[in-house]
Order: C-alpha cells, then structure tokens, then sequence
C-alpha cells in the first residue's frame, strides 16, 4: 500500500514535526486537526485543515473534529470492493491512507489531580473512533498511534515506497491494544469515584467485566531463566508499594522474583505503624521472611531481625517501614543483599548504601497513602492456567473487641504485645505458618510445611540450631490448630501463650493442652492462609 493522504491528530507531540515533514517530502498529503495543524504549519509543515477536508468547522471546543463521515468513509473504504468506490466518488469521499492519533492523556489527567469535569473532557471520542476504523481497515490503512514507531514507518516508505501488509497488521494490533486500554483505565477510573468525582473506599469486586493494568516493564525473565517475564501494575494506585517504588540505586534491573519478595517484604515491613508500634525492619527470602522484629531505631530493627537466622538472610531482600539512618545502612552493607526498600532515606544512609553496585535500593517516597491502603488496589490475583483468582487482599488487621481469651490464665501485658506482633507477622508467612515471637522479634519461623505440627517442629529446631532459646515466648498460627500435638510441641520448648484463629471441631481439646501447659491462649477470631 502506497500512502496518498496522512490524517494527523495528535495529542502526544513528540517527533511529530520530523515525522510530518518526513512524510511531506515523500509526497503525501497531510491533513490534520486543530493544535496539531497549527503546530505543523508553524514548523513550515503544508497542511490541510480537517474542516477543509470535511466542509465542516470543528466545533463544542473540539469535541467534534473528525467525526464525520467524510473521514471515517475515507478511512473505512474497502477499496477492493466496487461498492465502497462507488460511494466514495459520488459523495466525494477522499481516501485517507494513513492515520496517525494518539490519544487526549486520560490517565496523566487523573494522575494529576484534575476535577471531574477536565477529566471528563480528557476522554477522547474522535480519537479511539479513528484508531479503530484505521486498525479495523488495515488491509487498506496504516494506523500508527505509537511516536516508537514513526522512525520504522518512515524508513519503510524511503526503502520500498510502500507500507507492508505485516506493517499494517503490525500497528493494526498495537491500536486495538491502546484503545481496549484506554477505554478500561476510563471504566476502571469511573469504578473508583462516584458521580460527584469523589473517590469510593472499594471493599468489593466492583468492575464487572475487566481489570485493567499497565506494562511497567519487560523482565530478563520470569521465575526461572527459561521463563519470560514481564512487570505489570494496576493504573491508579497511591499507597506505597512496589509497583510505584522508585529505584535510587543498583545497576542490576530488578529481577521478577526481586519484585515479588520485595512486594511481600514490604507488607510485612508496613503491618506495623512506626510511631505506634515501632521500627520494623522484614527480611525476605523466596517470598517468605526469614527475620523480622521491631525496634526503636531502624538498626536496631534491623540486628534483631537479622540474628534469628543469618544464613537465610545472605542475598534476601529487606524493608523498613521508616526511614533509613546511616548506622543502620553500614550494617546493612557488611552483608549481601539483592535489594532494600524504605520510605526513604538518610543522604548519608544513601551513600553508604551505594558503595555497594549490585544492592538495589528502592524508595516508596514516604508513607503517604498507607492510611488508605486497599482504596486504589483492592484486590489480590493468584494464577491458575488459563486464569486468574481475584479476591480481596487480606488486609484485615487484629480487632482487640474480638480477641477472646479462652483458657483459665490470661496473657500478661508482655505476652499480649508479642501475640499481636506474632500474628501480624504470620500472616505473610507461606501456610502452613506458625511464628513464635519473644520481644516483638520473630525467634522462630516455621514456613510452608504440609502440617501443622511440622511448620511448629521446625521452626523450634532451627531456633535450637541458631541458639535461641524460646522459652518464654509466644506461638502464633495463620490457622486453627487441628489437633493438641502442635500445643504440646509448644510446651517442650517453653511457650507461654498462644494465638490462633480458632474454630475447630478439637478446639476443646486444644484450649485443654493450653490449661494443662499453664499457657494463655488468645481466638483471634480471623485466620491469615496464604498459599
Ligand atoms: P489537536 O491538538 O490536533 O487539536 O487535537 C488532537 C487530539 O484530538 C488527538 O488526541 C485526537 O485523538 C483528538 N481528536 C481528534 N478528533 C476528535 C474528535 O472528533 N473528538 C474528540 N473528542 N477528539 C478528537
């Protein structure tokens, strides 16, 4: 296909001049809207107006331009049928060959705090409608919405004279990509507020059909090197998180499994509020936590979490939830790390951390949004082939009303506290998960096991094995404990209380083991499974 006539309307501006004046010396003509004409004419560009072409002003502030049926007929001619020629010569319909569009900046719109109204006006109408006729019609019609892609178009024409029926599927693909984006970050935006543009607190899988996300980028690869990967991020999210983290340092890309264990690190890092709770430092391998402990500066956060079980922790990720001092940081560098991530950083702490070229730093730029955690991003995806789950993310924190003590002693003021920070602390733990807990540090961690009682052995083992003494802890479980055996096990290594959901058919028998040991035993009322 040989291009006689290039409708431009671009809202994205660059390249655009060089790519118009390129086209222009091949000998095409150019038609263009309102602030895109004036900019081409400007840069000694010919151009033909829309109107001129349509024989009709562009009115209602620019709402109609190109809608009209003398450039959407041009565009949607099957020029292989006699039919469609036929209508063309007798309504005096121009073939137009080539569309180029992108489209108002919705999202960049919202992204900004604009009102309703200028948000309103930033949903493109003529734009989508040209981009899908082109794209629909290209057997006939190059569609090029994506600036990436002037410089390939160009050199194309200069080489064959032609764009290539692969060409033109090519960009084909990519503008029906745009426009199905568009049109969800639009209805997903629309889910977000109500009809006076009020943001909606979401608790519920609203959207009925889609779920929309936006590429961030393509990874070296996915979980293992044969796999390919790639990083996606819901549109409009404003609490910290990984997928808006910015990265301050490290010349290694983030990896997938970076990504991930980053992610899982930070939630743990952000269950507990650092001016109520205190400092958390969570120290992250292979998506569950390996350290994790609360302290009154973020070094001592950190020494507590890391002496539980160093050895995981060699290559892990780590996360704060306060900003990072420079004593901690010359910590932090004494060992091998793959990443960090903070709401910020000390300068000093900053620099400390860059003598190390491969430590990746990250910053969620402060914690601004925390309070709102959930509103933007609701939900929780797991993958099963062919699809995916969707369900609320667990973001149910311990309500103190609904705490039930169920044994004959009570916890002791220290016992509560480190119940409460055991429980926050298993649920990012892989199930079967059981956390036991001594001075607001996590002593020992019993991940993924098939059973209870197994992930309540072996964590007491690996605490023996790093010489920690777990007597007068506490035990938390993500789940009910279905039998005593896990309660005895306990017993053994000198636990003093215990949390757990509650809610099996044997909790009798439980709470009786508990009344026999002398321990206190709290129903926390919710359970925290996490596959
Ligand atoms: P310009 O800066 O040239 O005045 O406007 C370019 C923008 O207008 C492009 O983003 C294009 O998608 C959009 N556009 C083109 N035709 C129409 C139309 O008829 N209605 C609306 N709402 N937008 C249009």
């Amino acid at each position: 296909m040989k291009p006689v006539r290039a409708l431009i309307s671009v809202s994205d501006k660059r390249g655009i001049v060089d790519f118009a004046k390129e086209l222009n010396e091949l000998g095409i003509e150019i038609v263009s809207t309102g602030g895109t004409a004036r900019l081409l004419k400007e840069s000694g560009i010919p151009v033909r107006e829309i109107s001129d072409l349509t024989g009709f002003p562009e009115i209602m502030e620019g709402r109609v331009k190109t809608l009209h049926p003398k450039v959407h007929g041009g565009i949607l001619a099957d020029r292989s049928k006699d039919e469609h020629l036929r209508a063309m010569r007798e309504l005096e319909i121009e073939p137009i060959d080539m569309v180029v569009v992108n489209l108002y900046p919705f999202k960049e719109t919202v992204k900004k705090g604009a009102d309703l109204d200028e948000i309103i006006e930033n949903i493109d109408i003529g734009g989508p409608t040209m981009v899908r006729a082109a794209a629909k019609n290209f057997k006939h019609v190059a569609i090029v919405t994506d600036p990436e892609d002037y410089e390939r178009i160009i050199n194309e024409l200069k080489e064959t004279g032609e764009i290539s029926l692969k060409t033109r599927f090519y960009l084909a693909r990519k503008a029906f990509n745009l426009t199905a984006h568009y049109d969800a970050v639009i209805s997903d935006y629309l889910f977000s507020i109500d009809e006076e543009g009020k943001k909606v607190g979401c608790r519920e899988l609203r959207n009925p059909l889609t779920i929309t996300f936006e590429k961030v980028q393509d990874l070296r690869y996915g979980e293992n090197p044969h796999q390919r990967g790639a990083f996606y991020r819901e549109v409009f999210v404003t609490e910290p998180c990984v997928t808006r983290a910015r990265k301050l340092h490290g010349e290694k890309e983030l990896s997938f499994n970076n990504i991930y264990d980053l992610d899982g690190a930070l939630n743990l890092a952000l269950e507990f509020d650092p001016v109520k709770e205190g400092i958390s430092c969570a120290i992250i391998k292979h998506a569950n936590p390996c350290g994790v402990a609360l302290g009154k500066t973020p070094e001592e956060a950190y020494e507590r979490a890391l002496k539980v079980d160093p050895l995981s922790a060699f290559g892990g990720i780590i996360a704060f939830n306060s900003r990072v001092t420079p004593e901690a940081a010359r910590l932090i560098v004494e060992r091998f790390y793959e990443c960090i991530i903070a709401p910020d950083y000390d300068e000093e702490a900053l620099e400390i951390l860059k003598t190390k070229k491969n430590l990746r730093v990250l910053t969620t730029d402060g914690l601004n949004g925390l309070k709102n955690r959930g509103e933007d991003s609701p939900f929780d995806y797991r993958r099963v082939v062919g699809g995916l789950l969707v369900q609320d993310r667990d973001l149910m924190t311990l309500d103190p009303e609904k705490l039930k003590v169920v044994t004959d002693r009570e916890p002791t003021e220290k016992e509560w506290e480190d119940l409460i920070f055991a429980f926050k602390v298993v649920k990012w733990v892989k199930s079967n998960s059981v956390v036991y807990a001594k001075d607001k540090v996590a002593v020992g961690i019993g991940v993924g096991q098939t059973s209870r009682v197994d992930s309540a052995r072996c964590a007491a083992e690996k605490a023996k094995l790093m010489g920690i003494d777990l007597s007068g802890s506490v035990l938390a479980s993500e789940a009910f404990f279905p039998f005593r055996d896990s309660i005895d096990e306990a017993a053994k290594v000198g636990v003093t209380a215990v949390i757990q959901p509650g809610g099996s058919i044997r909790d009798k028998e439980v709470i009786q083991a508990a009344n026999e040991h002398g321990m206190a035993m709290v129903f926390a009322g919710i359970r925290h499974f996490r596959h």
